[in-house]
């Protein structure tokens, strides 16, 4: 897959000897013209390169936001249409700054988190209406899309062009939020505030309207706390574990 991540250049037909980058048969001159492949950069012969097949070129979508088809010879294509449905983009290993500068990737990032913190109800709920197989079926084969946020297949790539992907993300939250709020069971395991102590129960996945402590996982609305407050469950962690060393040194000093 890292074959992938790279955009090479267009070799020449002095470096490949005039022969074709595929099967070596002689290539220019009197043997006609050569085919470039836009993925690999090699030139072709035209058995190689039917100058017919087209794909996205996936660095040239991640790193420039450019969709447009390019040709590409014919085994190029055919490791494309074996491998579009598989996870193999990750879109921070061909950028790690994408998602300051490109809209549709930070939006995806958002929708994505949210499913991943609401897969976490539905998948576990146990009520007749079964909402964690209903978030299974509707997903299948592509879980990847809310268990590792940051990478793709070769088949979204014009769904995230036409925003199709982000519209099919944000109806399944939709779909699931509506379960999660209505439902006993998953309403239990949702969090109460306890910087502000209020009695309605939150969820990690309204994004907008809660904070994560990134050490313990708390939920508290984000006007109650952000990441320059203290966290009261650390803090309570960390006053227990202090009278845990003040006693053994005590009992210690006791011997
Ligand atoms: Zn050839
Ligand atoms: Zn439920
Ligand atoms: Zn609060
Ligand atoms: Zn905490």
């Amino acid at each position: 897959a890292s074959m992938l991540l790279t955009l090479n250049q267009e070799c020449s037909l002095v470096k490949q000897n005039y022969r074709c980058a595929g099967c070596s048969s002689p290539i220019g001159l009197i043997y006609g013209p050569a085919r470039v492949c836009n993925f690999s950069g090699g030139l072709y012969c035209s058995d190689c390169h039917t100058d017919a097949d087209e794909v996205i070129i996936p660095a040239r979508v991640f790193l420039n936001g450019d969709y447009s088809k390019r040709k590409v010879c014919r085994a190029v294509r055919q490791f494309f249409q074996d491998i579009e449905v598989d996870p193999a983009l990750d879109a921070i290993q061909f950028d790690r700054n994408i998602y300051s500068y490109q809209r549709e990737f930070a939006a995806l990032l958002d929708v994505r988190t949210q499913l991943q913190h609401l897969s976490a109800f539905l998948l576990t709920c146990r009520t007749p209406e079964n909402a964690g197989e209903e978030f299974r079926k509707r997903t299948y084969g592509k879980e990847y899309l809310y268990i590792q946020q940051h990478v793709y297949s070769l088949v979204d790539l014009p769904l995230i062009q036409s925003g199709q992907l982000h519209q099919q993300l944000t109806k399944l939250f939709q779909y699931g939020k509506l379960h999660v709020s209505g439902c006993g069971l998953c309403s239990m395991k949702g969090f109460l505030c306890e910087a502000c102590r209020s009695d309605a129960v939150i969820f990690p996945f309204d994004l907008d309207s809660t904070f994560r402590c990134p050490i313990c996982g708390a939920v508290f609305h984000s006007e109650c706390m952000d990441r320059f407050k203290p966290c009261p469950r650390c803090e309570r962690w960390k006053s227990r574990e202090k009278n845990q060393v003040e006693q053994t040194e005590q009992s210690d000093q006791e011997i």
